[in-house]
């Protein structure tokens, strides 16, 4: 079957890398809120990425356009910094080490000045590698991995099918990190609606303090149509918390976690309001201005939900 090119979805901090699929879906299809939940994970052979990879050099150097590549191939080349890569798709991590290797030294045999190769993992494709094998992806510039946290609470994290408990983000956050790689982790507030709220943040809280990672990103949960979160508050089942609430959640973690040195940040267009600092240093100063913006409780201070992205 003809392996079939994912949507571009990533961190907002790879906007001028390349993208370049190696799977499309995710292994974890199953949590509840994701617009991958349900997809189907596939592997792109190795050889269709060399290509790729071959065309990327040639319009580099060259600049010709082969006419057998995607037009998309050369719209993102046309803004790529030539220095970062970002690895497709929702956890490109979970392709298979010697073949993942050999694409890795494939782009850096063609693109000796890369300085950084970036990818989504989940905790499971982390902790499916030793310490070693982590480092050998780190010597060839794989520097940092996007781990969706989500929440430090098992109930929660139980209810959204995320398939991984607290113990195991911590045990794989550590583990990206002991082997050198950049760590950075997002967290969703609202994920445990009105009732689960307090459980959430300070699970949260404490698994943030617990994997101390490099970045740490708050994102606000967003109700994703077809999605059976999405059902279940059409069916009632799922409170969502208001736009405020998530300003008090986002306060609250702050406040409760502990990080050595983090830069943190609730910049992603799905937040009603952005903060951003680094941890522990800029703490008050983030917490006051959130108290200021609850204090105010002006819905005019926050994001208009139209503008709210995923
Ligand atoms: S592991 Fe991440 S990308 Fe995969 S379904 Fe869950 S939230 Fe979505």
């Amino acid at each position: 079957m003809e392996f079939e090119r994912p949507q571009i979805i990533r961190p907002p901090s790879e906007r001028e890398s390349y993208f370049l699929p190696l799977t499309s879906g995710c292994s974890n299809n199953t949590c509840t809120f994701c617009g991958y939940y349900g997809s189907k994970l596939r592997m792109r052979e190795v050889d269709d990425i060399k290509k790729e990879i071959d065309a990327m050099a040639l319009y580099i150097r060259n600049g010709v356009q082969l006419p057998t590549m995607p037009s998309i191939v050369y719209a993102v080349l046309q803004n790529w910094n030539q220095r970062r890569v970002f690895l497709q798709d929702g956890d490109a991590l979970v392709y298979p080490l010697p073949k993942l290797k050999e694409v890795i030294e494939y782009l850096n045999e063609r693109f000796p000045n890369l300085e950084r190769i970036g990818a989504y993992a989940t905790p499971r494709d982390i902790l499916r590698r030793d310490v070693d094998e982590l480092k050998t992806l780190k010597e060839l510039k794989l520097g940092i991995v996007y781990v969706g946290v989500e929440s430090g609470d098992d109930e929660v994290l139980q209810k959204v099918g995320k398939g991984v408990k607290h113990d195991h983000m911590v045990e794989a956050g550590r583990e990206a990190m002991q082997a050198g790689l950049v760590l950075s982790v997002t967290v969703i507030l609202g994920l445990g609606g009105v009732a689960g709220s307090d459980q959430h943040v300070l699970e949260t809280a404490r698994v943030l303090t617990e994997i101390d990672p490099d970045y740490a990103g708050a994102l606000t949960l967003t109700l994703v149509p077809g999605t059976p979160l999405y059902k279940q508050w059409r069916q009632g089942d799922f409170s969502p918390i208001s736009p405020f609430d998530s300003l008090r959640e986002l306060k609250m973690i702050i406040e409760n976690a502990n990080f050595t040195d983090c830069f943190f940040s609730s910049m992603h267009a799905s937040n009603y309001y952005s903060v951003r600092g680094r941890l522990p240093q800029d703490k008050s100063r983030i917490i006051a201005e959130l108290e200021d913006i609850l204090a105010k409780g002006d819905p005019v201070l926050l994001r208009p939900e139209f503008l709210r992205g995923l």
